[in-house]
């Protein structure tokens, strides 16, 4: 009763990094609010085992069955308003996923409660969550509290909650859950999956990201960039007159409207800091910006400011990184 539960979506039995973070908020929340964690895992049963064992969470309800092995809106709305009922929860945490925007509205409708996506904070007031959530393309940050009796329902942004926080706990106990699926809720199978765009770049998981703004100036100048990140080990990303201009793919696009990203460090090379971009790499662990202008937006969130010409800078610490790798 009264426990925290986070869904854990996992691919080829690991737990996805956007359900770890939920796992960090909510071992936060666990701990100020002092209700238990609790981990839910739904799939076919050798894949949802082996996602339960790379959870770190003190308790794993496993759903497991031949008929979970897809993930459908129903049986996902089904087997988790089955699991709410018994489990009478305080919060339901999961990431912002397709899945999630998919299927838990209906849950949320199901379960008569509200849902609030796509949380990019939370603490807790007067002993209870306080969620924050960004709205006009990041111009406007919500504070959401929740009314009414929970359970409450809410997602969590990709890089807002750094799954790496999540603190180790030694022998979970894994409860297997009996959730049958009625026949009359089977509406659909599925038939093939697939990756819309096989080779992605998922920035979401990159330690080092070095990216590039219209500072650059065009495509060939951009080219230190990719230098630097080269000499780093780091993923390329980018602000959106990059992407929008073609001098790299739509996928490297860092903001808003394009991949939300937290890693250790983030060089912004000829980056303004205009607010769509910052709102997808403000999580970084530590930010330098490397920008001509000592004005410039971007340097109120920085950790290192280097106010000079990126042209000057850049190929200066490519050539520092290449030294220290030999
Ligand atoms: P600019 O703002 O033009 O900044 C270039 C910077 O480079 C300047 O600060 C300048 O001082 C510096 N500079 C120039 N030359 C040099 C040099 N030689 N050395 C050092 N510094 C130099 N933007 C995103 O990034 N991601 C998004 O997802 C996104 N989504 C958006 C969604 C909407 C609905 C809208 C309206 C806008 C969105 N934008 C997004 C665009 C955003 O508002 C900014 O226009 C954009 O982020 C600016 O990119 P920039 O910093 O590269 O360019």
């Amino acid at each position: 009763m009264d426990s925290i539960l986070v869904l854990i979506e996992h691919r080829a039995g690991r737990a996805k990094a956007i359900s770890l973070e939920a796992l960090s908020l909510g071992q936060k929340l666990s701990d100020e609010l002092g209700k238990p964690l609790k981990a839910v895992v739904i799939g076919k049963e050798s894949d949802a085992l082996a996602a339960a064992a790379s959870v770190q969470a003190p308790e794993v309800l496993v759903a497991a069955a031949d008929e979970f092995a897809d993930y459908t809106p129903e049986t996902y709305c089904h087997v988790l308003s089955e699991i709410v009922r018994r489990q009478s929860p305080y919060l339901l945490l999961m990431g912002h996923t397709y899945q999630a925007i998919d299927f838990a509205p209906r849950l949320a409708a199901t379960l008569d409660r509200g849902f609030i996506p796509n949380c990019i904070d939370c603490r807790c007031e007067a002993g209870r969550p306080l969620f924050f959530r960004q709205v006009f393309a990041g111009k406007l940050t919500l504070q959401v509290g929740c009314k009414g009796e929970p359970p409450y329902l809410a997602s969590v942004q990709q890089g807002a909650f750094g799954g790496q926080e999540v603190t180790s706990v030694q022998g979970a106990k894994v409860l297997r859950l009996d959730v049958p699926m009625p026949v009359q809720l089977v509406r659909r199978k599925v038939l093939e999956v697939f990756r819309e765009a096989e080779g992605k770049v998922d920035l979401s998981q990159a330690d080092i990201i070095v990216a590039g703004g219209r500072g650059l100036g065009n495509k060939e100048k951009f080219q230190i960039v990719l230098d630097l990140a080269k000499a780093l080990g780091a993923a390329v990303g980018a602000s959106r007159p990059v992407t929008d201009g073609g001098w790299l793919p739509k996928e490297h696009q860092i903001g808003s409207s394009g991949q939300t990203v937290s890693p250790k460090l983030y060089i912004a090379c000829g980056i303004s800091g205009a607010i769509q971009h910052t709102v997808g790499m403000v999580n970084s662990g530590c930010i330098v910006a490397i920008n001509k202008d000592p004005n410039a937006p971007i340097f109120s969130i920085a950790d290192y400011a280097i106010v000079g010409d990126v042209f000057k800078v850049v190929p200066v610490l490519t050539e520092l990184a290449q030294e220290i790798r030999k």
